[in-house]
């Protein structure tokens, strides 16, 4: 049997272990100097002024929506077809989720949609949005701009499959995914499936120096250490003219959400190799959409779209369950990708039913996600397509 072959996976090069391994033998295991340089150049990579390094990319979401202060009842619009974190972050801090339903051509949520839902209701009702660039396809963000503007929203872009995607503005300007140019925060994720690996690791990234600071200090438990901030007098921090040196105030409440250094320093070796990883992305890419352009078996498929950043590829079918069945028996581990989170049971919780998002529902009857990460061989990714075409003509 030929060695599996999963539907996304990480590449460790011996640059990326001397890295990891020269940050253990340093001072600083949790946050050192590595976090600054990864935060420095991602902010770099994706063209935004600031980047702040988290745990996961669970807790990016959790840091923005504290951020952007999300209190109990507020309302919050989503897609259904992320995954989970997307919405709950909201519910972190009993806001409410909306979802809208999805465009069925790009997967991605559907502005149309989103603007019925402020259309109908009165002013005020909603707080935020939140698009996720899904599959790695950038969002047009300039007109979820337009609308966040007009209802006075702030917008948190979920960019976890997209670092390296971009869109073209109206102005013919390429926007990059979490640049911040159209949303206040976005949120990128280091898990092994995604573009760039750090074992668990997040990043958010914006261009607001408010929200910036707001990040650092949640990151760290809600204490500053800067005496401008303090609001305990000098004289009860224990000092004379100034404040001592130990001194620091818990302001805010907050979490432990930093990443350690050694993982910074395995993202930072990444990094370095992204733009390459998007190449070999797109080129996969392309070849499948040429193996199964006009694919009678076919219902649709991801095809070759300018800026995506391709996380997933992904084919629709109405023998779904047959070909994700027959490709494990040869040992290739398609994956579906999403179930709709309206539909999971703690959503239903929150009368959430079927029905309620047709387009994200028949998305998820057909949908199936192939193989694609940088290191999948010309030769595996054949035998992937000749495996699904034998499929469907037995
Ligand atoms: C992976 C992912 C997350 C969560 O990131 P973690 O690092 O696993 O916490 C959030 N949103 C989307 C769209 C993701 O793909």
């Amino acid at each position: 049997m030929r060695k599996a072959i999963p539907y996304g996976r990480q590449n460790i090069t011996a640059e990326d272990l001397a890295a990891v391994v020269a940050t253990l033998q340093s001072d600083y295991l949790t946050q050192g100097p590595k976090i600054a340089e990864f935060e420095n150049a991602f902010a770099q990579y994706i063209g935004s002024k600031y980047a702040v390094a988290v745990a996961n990319g669970t807790a990016a979401l959790h840091l923005c929506t504290l951020a952007l202060e999300v209190k109990p009842g507020q309302k919050v619009i989503t897609t259904p077809i992320t995954f989970a974190a997307s919405a709950n972050c909201v519910r972190y801090c009993g806001g409410e989720v909306v979802f809208a339903d999805i465009d069925p051509e790009t997967y991605l949520l559907d502005y149309n949609a989103v603007a019925a839902l402020l259309e109908a209701a009165p002013m005020g009702t909603y707080q935020g949005i939140i698009p996720v660039d899904f599959a790695g396809r950038a969002v047009d963000l300039e007109k979820f701009k337009a609308l966040a503007q007009q209802y006075d929203l702030w917008i948190i872009e979920d960019s976890c499959h997209s670092p390296g995607g971009y869109f073209t503005d109206s102005t013919g300007t390429v926007q990059n995914c979490g640049n911040g140019n159209f949303a206040d925060l976005a949120i990128f994720s280091f898990h092994p499936v995604k573009h760039i690996a750090s074992g668990e690791g997040g990043m958010v990234t914006t261009n607001d120096e408010k929200l910036y600071q707001k990040l650092l200090q949640l990151r760290t438990h809600g204490i500053v250490k800067s005496e401008d901030l303090y609001t305990n007098t000098i004289a009860f921090a224990g000092g004379e003219n100034n404040y001592p040196a130990w001194y620091m105030e818990m302001q805010d409440l907050g979490f432990n959400y930093r990443l350690t250094d050694f993982q910074a320093a395995l993202g930072l070796s990444q990094l370095k190799r992204a733009d390459e990883g998007i190449v070999r992305r797109r080129a996969i890419a392309q070849r499948y959409a040429d193996a199964f352009k006009g694919k009678s078996f076919l219902k649709g498929q991801s095809g070759v779209v300018e800026g995506h950043a391709y996380h997933l590829y992904v084919l629709e079918t109405d023998d779904r369950l047959g070909l994700y069945n027959y490709l494990r028996t040869q040992n290739i581990f398609a994956q579906i990708h999403y179930i709709p989170c309206h539909l999971m049971p703690y959503y239903r919780q929150f009368g959430w039913a079927a029905g309620d998002m047709p387009n994200a529902e028949r998305y998820y009857k057909h949908c199936i996600s192939l193989p694609m990460y940088p290191t999948l061989t010309d030769e595996e990714q054949q035998f992937v397509i000749d495996e699904v075409v034998n499929y469907f003509n037995s």
